[in-house]
């Protein structure tokens, strides 16, 4: 029985770049049972038990499932310490807490993977504004562009670090919404170890959201001092409802920590409010869902590559994000999509998806978002300004299979509109 009626053409077109995909999905195999393991061993070594999965109320004194867990998640990270709290609204706001839990009136930051991720900009903060960013608070932001292919400028930084006297050097690791590519581990440790020789003393920040899991290392474990990311995308699994985490070397996660509920008092208060057991499953599932996210988008690429549209990954690249880009040239073609790939979702699957006016942009956004966590970007998701290149950012995927069904629609959707010929 055929739940699903998609073009023939499209179907044969989707054996094929299945074919295509395999080598990368050995690849995604392997790297997914590493990382599990080393999940797993985590769990043992730190022997998490029934009694962990409990809750606490008011505030949280001794909760010995949150605190168990944080140690679990740095050993996941091969980091020092850890602290992850559903409490962290986003991660946005787990890297503001980062940021200011470490920087102080008149610090320096450089960031060396040219413009952060948007909503960073602004936790950066402009020049005048009195909105509590941290330019309000006297850290001033400087910023080593990437080269016109999108990798760091090394001799750029070397540069800027000798002369700079910098408190932190801060890289992400996603390309997050822009056409650069993701940076891999290896070029993180070449990262870490230039600015260790040129300024032994600057700490270095990871923004590792979409990156947890996606190769063997994490940022913590080649040199980076301190990393955060979400918990709704790669490291909650697709079942963590919320929160965020900060790993790293003990010394900064503890001023963190004072920054997240207060000084003094940091990580011993917090109720866990029943949320604990989710946070461990989506621990544990999360190399095993990264991995998934990782076909989907490694078979989107294949798929709509073939259909001609240019691709970011290509199917043979290597990634270091689960995002996926995929360049639809027209605005009739980034609708039909978006709106193909929602009728795939297990939420919402009924609901059209329109362009709007989105805060913080200039042009109108669309998004397919069906997922069982609002705003969720583990699970499949598409955005798209609706602006040239009329580029739309793919990513998530509980499971392969499902998620393949969610692209093809999405193509089918395109064929249906009359925007794609096949
Ligand atoms: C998602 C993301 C963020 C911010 O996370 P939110 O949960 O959307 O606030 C920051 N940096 C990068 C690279 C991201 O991908």
């Amino acid at each position: 029985m055929n739940y699903f009626k998609f073009n023939q053409k499209l179907e044969q077109l989707s054996v094929k770049a299945e074919q295509k995909a395999k080598k990368s999905f050995e690849n995604i195999d392997s790297v997914t049972e590493y990382n599990q393991t080393k999940v797993l061993n985590a769990f043992i070594k730190n022997r998490v038990s029934e009694m962990h999965l409990g809750t606490s109320t008011g505030y949280g004194y001794g909760d010995v499932g949150r605190d168990t867990l944080d140690q679990v998640f740095a050993d996941c990270m091969g980091a020092e310490d850890a602290i992850v709290r559903h409490s962290f609204a986003s991660g946005t706001h787990t890297l503001t807490v980062a940021l200011f839990g470490i920087l102080r009136p008149g610090d320096k930051v450089l960031v060396l993977t040219g413009r952060p991720y948007d909503t960073i900009i602004g936790v950066f903060g402009f020049e005048g504004h009195t909105d509590g960013s941290l330019t309000d608070f006297g850290v001033e932001y400087h910023q080593v562009d990437l080269l016109p292919d999108g990798t760091p400028d090394i001799n750029a930084i070397r540069a800027e670090l000798a002369w700079g006297n910098y408190k932190m050097a801060y890289i992400q690791r996603s390309r997050g919404y822009s056409l650069r590519p993701s940076l891999a581990i290896n070029k993180i440790e070449e990262l870490c170890a230039t600015v260790r020789e040129v300024s032994p003393n600057t700490v270095i920040m990871v923004d590792n959201c979409y990156g947890e899991f996606v190769e063997t290392r994490e940022p913590t474990e080649v040199g980076a001092d301190i990393i955060a990311g979400s918990l709704i995308k790669n490291a909650g699994g697709g079942i963590a409802p919320t929160g965020g985490y900060i790993a790293g070397k003990r010394e900064y996660v503890e001023m963190c920590a004072g920054r997240m509920t207060a000084p003094g008092v940091g990580r011993e208060v917090g109720a866990s409010l029943g949320h604990n057991r989710e946070l461990y499953m989506g621990l544990f599932a999360a190399p095993h869902v990264t991995g998934e996210a990782l076909k989907t988008a490694v078979f989107a690429s294949a798929l709509l590559e073939d259909l001609g549209y240019t691709v970011s990954p290509t199917v043979d690249e290597k990634r270091a994000d689960i995002i996926q880009s995929v360049i639809l040239n027209k605005p009739e073609a980034l609708i039909s999509f978006c709106r193909g790939m929602q009728s795939g979702a297990p939420v919402d699957s009924f609901v059209r998806p329109e362009p709007s006016d989105m805060p913080g942009y200039d042009d109108q956004v669309i998004m397919a978002a069906g997922a069982f966590t609002l705003g969720s970007s583990i699970e499949l998701s598409a955005d798209a300004p609706l602006r040239e290149p009329y580029a739309a950012w793919m990513q998530g995927g509980l499971n392969y299979h499902s998620a393949k069904t969610g692209v093809l629609l999405a193509v089918q959707c395109m064929i249906d509109d009359g925007v794609l010929k096949i």
